[in-house]
């Protein structure tokens, strides 16, 4: 009895063990049945988005080329919803491995995690409805009402640079302020062009509103990582394999077909920069 109870002990904890060592495996060499968790916006299209259990977007398929050059294939990637106000949280906890989430690299940002990149150079920019005439940039805004994201940079140049003249309401995420927007609520949504442009041209949204088209601020993508991480230098090389060899185009090729954007061919493709 004494036995079989300590056989089933041991038995227990062996699995424990078992478990903990697949989760918590983020050496990046893949393979044996090991997994690697991606932060994504789930609600960004050609960017980040899920439909059913189908992931697709920029994002995804960079994050999918990167997690490849690590030595994870597609179907060991765990994809993990990661709101812009969330992503440092989920990064310095270790809930996701790395995001690769609309994410611009900031000074702030890195005192708590660290980032690889930039992959992507985007702006600021405006959406009105498509019969607005009088928002037809940042000065135009005084005493009009404004979406953006809680835990962004778009939010936070609102406050910093036209606070007081300025009405900013803040959603979880950027399909919401759209939502506000086309029911009236609110005057405009800002945010990166990129990420506009994809919502612009949603079925429900195309014929409704439309970008401004006059970016305000640069906006460097980097692939959030945690500060101990041991992965820059290969997410790096790889950003700049994935640059080299002609698939960072096709990414953003097939993800914006229909949108009409066209990437700031001066900022683009960007020089990643040195790890650490
Ligand atoms: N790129 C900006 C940021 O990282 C805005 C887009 C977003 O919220 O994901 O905050």
């Amino acid at each position: 009895m004494r036995t079989r109870l300590l056989g089933a002990i041991a038995l227990a904890a062996a699995s424990a063990l078992a478990l903990a060592g697949c989760g918590s495996d983020d050496s990046g060499s893949g393979g044996g049945g090991k997994k690697i968790t991606i932060g994504i916006k789930f609600d960004q299209p050609g960017l980040g988005f899920k439909v059913g259990d189908k992931y697709s977007g920029f994002d995804v398929d960079v994050a999918t080329y990167i997690a490849k050059k690590l030595g994870y294939s597609a179907d060991q990637i765990t994809w993990k919803e990661s709101p812009s106000a969330q992503r440092e949280t989920l990064l310095s906890t270790h809930q996701v491995d790395m995001v690769v989430a609309t994410y611009s690299i900031t000074d702030e940002r890195k005192k708590t995690v660290a980032f690889a990149g930039p992959y992507f150079v985007a702006g600021q920019d405006l959406l009105v409805k498509n019969d607005n005439t009088d928002i037809t940039g940042p000065e135009s805004l005084d005493g009009k009402k404004l979406c953006s994201v809680t835990g962004s940079t778009s939010a936070q140049k609102i406050k910093d640079t036209y606070a007081n003249k300025v009405n900013l309401v803040e959603y979880p995420g950027y399909a919401e302020c759209v939502t506000a927007l086309n029911g009236g609520a609110v005057d405009a949504v800002t945010t990166d062009d990129i990420i506009l442009a994809g919502l612009a041209a949603q079925p429900a949204n195309k014929g409704k509103v439309k970008v401004v088209g006059k970016p305000f601020t640069t906006e460097n993508y980097g692939v959030g990582l945690p500060k101990d991480n041991k992965t820059c230098q290969k997410v790096t090389d790889a950003i700049k394999s994935m640059i080299d060899d002609g698939s960072w185009q096709k990414f953003l090729d097939t993800n914006l077909e229909g949108t009409g954007y066209k990437p700031d061919s001066s900022k683009n493709p960007p020089t990643p920069a040195a790890c650490g």
